[in-house]
C-alpha cells in the first residue's frame, strides 16, 4: 500500500489505479502517459514481464477513450540483457499499441544505450508511421545530431535537460550551458519538426520560450511533466487550451522513485516531512 503523500507523484501500484488516475487527469484537460516503474533487469524473465505487463496495459488503455499513451524505458525491457532482447519487447509492445491505437514513448537512459535506443525508434517510427517517440537529452553534446536524424523519422520527439550523471567528455555539465542548449534546441525543433515538438521540462522560462517559437512558426507542440510537479501549472496550461501530458509513474517500485523525487527538491522534502510528523 502507498502511503498518501507518495500518492502524489505514484499513481498507485495497479495498472487499474493507474488508469482511473488518466480519467481523472482528463476531466482536467490533461492526458496521461503511463510508465510502469521499473528498470536495469539483468534477466530476461523479469524483462519480458514488464513488457507482458504493457501490452496488457496497451490493450486497457485502447479499450476505453481515454487521452493516454505509454512510455517504456529500454533498460526495463531487455536492453541491460540484450539488444535482441530490447528489440523484441519493444516490437511487440509497438506493434500491440498500433493495434489498439496507443502511443508509445521510448524513455533514454544514459548516453551508453542513446545509439541503439534510436536505432529502435527509427526503425518502428516508419514501420508504425509515426506511432513512437523518444526522448533526447540536451545535455548530451551529440544531440544536435540526434536531432538532425529523428528530423526524418515519422513520430514525435521529447526534448528534455537530461537526468543522468554523464561525463564530461560526452555532456554538457554547467546547468546555464544546458538551459542555452535547450533553448537552441527547441528552437531547432520548432523549425525542423513538422510533426510538432514535445517540451518536458518543468522550467517556466523553457515553456515560454516553445510558446513564442509557436507563434512564430506554428508548429503544433505539447508540454509534459511529471505527476505530483507543478501541478497548478499543468492544470493552468490545460485551461489556457496547451496540449498538456503529465508523465505518470505506477507500480509497486514506487518506493525509489519516491525518494528521488523528495531529494530533488527542498520544497518536496519539506512537503513529506510535514506530511509524516503533522508540523
Ligand atoms: P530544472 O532545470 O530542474 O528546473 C528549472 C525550473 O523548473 C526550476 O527553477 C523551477 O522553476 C521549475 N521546477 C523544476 N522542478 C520543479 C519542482 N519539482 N517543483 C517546482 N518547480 C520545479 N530525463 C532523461 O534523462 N530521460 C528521460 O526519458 C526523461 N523523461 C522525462 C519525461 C518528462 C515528462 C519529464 C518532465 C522529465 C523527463 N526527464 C527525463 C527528466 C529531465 O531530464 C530533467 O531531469 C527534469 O525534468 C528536470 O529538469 P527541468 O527542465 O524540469 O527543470
Amino acid at each position: 500500500m502507498i502511503p498518501p503523500i507518495a500518492n502524489n507523484f505514484v499513481a498507485g501500484e495497479t495498472a487499474d489505479s493507474a488508469v482511473s488516475h488518466v480519467e481523472s487527469l482528463n476531466h482536467d484537460g490533461i492526458a496521461g502517459i503511463l510508465n510502469l516503474l521499473g528498470e536495469h533487469y539483468s534477466n530476461r524473465q523479469e524483462a519480458d514481464a514488464d513488457a507482458d505487463a504493457y501490452v496488457s496495459l496497451v490493450r486497457q488503455l485502447g479499450a476505453t477513450n481515454l487521452d493516454g499513451c505509454v512510455s517504456v524505458k529500454p533498460s526495463q525491457i531487455g536492453l541491460d540483457v540484450s539488444d535482441t532482447a530490447f528489440r523484441e519487447n519493444l516490437d511487440r509492445i509497438v506493434d500491440a499499441a498500433a493495434d489498439d491505437d496507443v502511443f508509445v514513448w521510448v524513455d533514454m537512459e544514459d548516453y551508453t544505450t542513446t545509439d541503439v535506443t534510436l536505432d529502435a525508434v527509427d526503425d518502428l517510427g516508419h514501420r508504425t508511421d509515426g506511432n513512437v517517440g523518444v526522448c533526447v537529452q540536451a545535455n548530451l553534446k551529440r544531440t544536435p545530431d540526434d536531432l538532425a536524424r529523428l528530423a526524418d523519422v515519422p513520430g514525435k520527439v521529447r526534448l528534455v535537460k537530461g537526468a543522468y550523471n554523464e561525463p564530461a567528455s560526452v555532456a554538457h555539465k554547467q546547468k546555464s550551458k544546458v538551459d542555452e542548449v535547450y533553448r537552441d534546441l527547441l528552437e531547432y525543433m520548432f523549425t525542423e519538426f513538422d510533426d510538432g515538438v514535445a517540451v518536458g521540462s518543468h522550467d517556466p522560462s523553457m515553456i515560454a520560450h516553445a510558446r513564442d517559437m509557436h507563434d512564430q512558426y506554428g508548429t503544433p507542440y505539447e508540454v509534459q511533466m511529471l505527476m505530483g510537479v507543478r501541478d497548478d501549472a499543468q492544470r493552468d496550461l490545460a485551461d489556457a487550451d496547451i496540449e498538456m501530458w503529465q508523465y505518470v509513474p505506477y507500480g509497486d517500485k514506487w518506493f525509489q522513485y519516491f525518494y528521488r523525487r523528495v531529494r530533488e527538491r527542498k520544497e518536496n522534502a519539506l512537503f513529506a516531512l510535514r506530511a509524516v510528523t503533522g508540523l
